[in-house]
């Protein structure tokens, strides 16, 4: 118990302090450049209103507002509904708890079980191939989750991977080559995915829906995917609901190796690196 003036304050609501913070920011990440910060500013203005015609005793508008302000709980819900999942998504995938605690007590030390072993020559290979080609292609790598959902979405076919399957399957007459192609435990699992398109309003505008899709399970897994562009034959990478764009051979393999096989105690450190350079 500490004594500032006439407060009292404990570690409880020490803690408690760090923790609103620490939501506060989860929240401002999370709606950072994104179309709710412009709904949330609309809700805002109109609040503002409601309080000028209060007080200048507008008894009707004040009655229509006031209804308006008086659900805004559930209005707010069912507006940030997508920004609300998100979140909880986040708050699910960041915490101590599921990364260190629970991994520690149900699994082994493997924290990437569906990259295990995974030998990236044939995939890094078809993608060279594919570019040199100006052919479009998606492909995701599976870490922690199997992606079944997503699978699900497109055609099965738990095939061995192999760099010419990988390349007659995003042949633009290929009937397979629409969407995305998800690879796991060491298998190509499902052709013609269809992945989440990225929200994110903070995107270079010259990306078109392939790599927005790419970047958006990426913000919401922790997988990796995998973009060639049909429109440049460059090859992108998206991690973590970034992009990472132009990438020569070497670079490609440096990062998929990194961010597949290192554990993640290391790619945090990369991170750091990386926003420090
Ligand atoms: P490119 O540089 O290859 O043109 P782009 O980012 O400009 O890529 P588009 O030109 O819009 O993207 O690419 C369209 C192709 O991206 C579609 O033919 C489809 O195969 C794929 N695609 C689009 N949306 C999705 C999605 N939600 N999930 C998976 N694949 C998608
Ligand atoms: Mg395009």
């Amino acid at each position: 118990m500490y004594k500032i003036g006439f407060l009292e304050i404990s570690w409880i609501d020490i803690l408690d302090i760090l923790l609103v913070s620490f939501l506060l920011y989860q929240l401002y990440k999370l709606l950072k450049g994104s179309i709710a910060v412009k709904i949330f500013l609309g809700f805002l203005s109109i609040y503002l209103i409601y309080l000028v015609v209060k007080a200048a005793k507008m008894e009707l508008l004040t009655a229509i507002l006031g209804q308006f302000i008086g659900v805004g709980v559930i209005a707010a819900l069912i507006l940030f509904q997508q920004e609300i999942r998100k979140f909880l998504i986040i708050i699910g995938k960041t915490t101590a708890f599921n990364r260190s605690f629970l991994k520690g007590l149900l699994w082994k030390k493997n924290s990437q079980p569906n990259a295990d072993g995974l030998n990236l020559n044939p995939v890094i290979e078809s993608a060279k191939i594919l570019g040199g080609t100006n052919t479009g292609a998606l492909i995701v790598f599976a870490k922690s989750s199997e992606l079944k959902f997503y699978a699900e979405s497109g055609d099965l076919m738990d095939a061995l991977i192999s760099k010419r399957l990988l390349i007659a399957i995003f042949q633009k007459n290929s009937p397979l080559h629409d969407g995305a192609v998800i690879i796991a435990n060491n298998r190509i699992k499902a052709a013609r995915c269809i992945l989440p398109v990225s929200e994110n309003t903070d995107l270079p505008a010259h990306l078109g829906l392939r790599h927005r899709a790419a970047i958006g399970l990426t913000e919401v897994t922790d997988s990796i995917v995998l973009i060639v562009s049909e429109e440049t034959g460059q090859i992108s990478l998206a991690i973590n609901g970034k992009i990472h764009t132009n990438l020569s051979k070497s670079e490609l393999k440096q990062k998929l190796h990194f961010y597949l096989f290192e554990d993640e105690e290391k790619i945090k450190e990369g991170e750091k690196e990386e926003i420090e350079n």
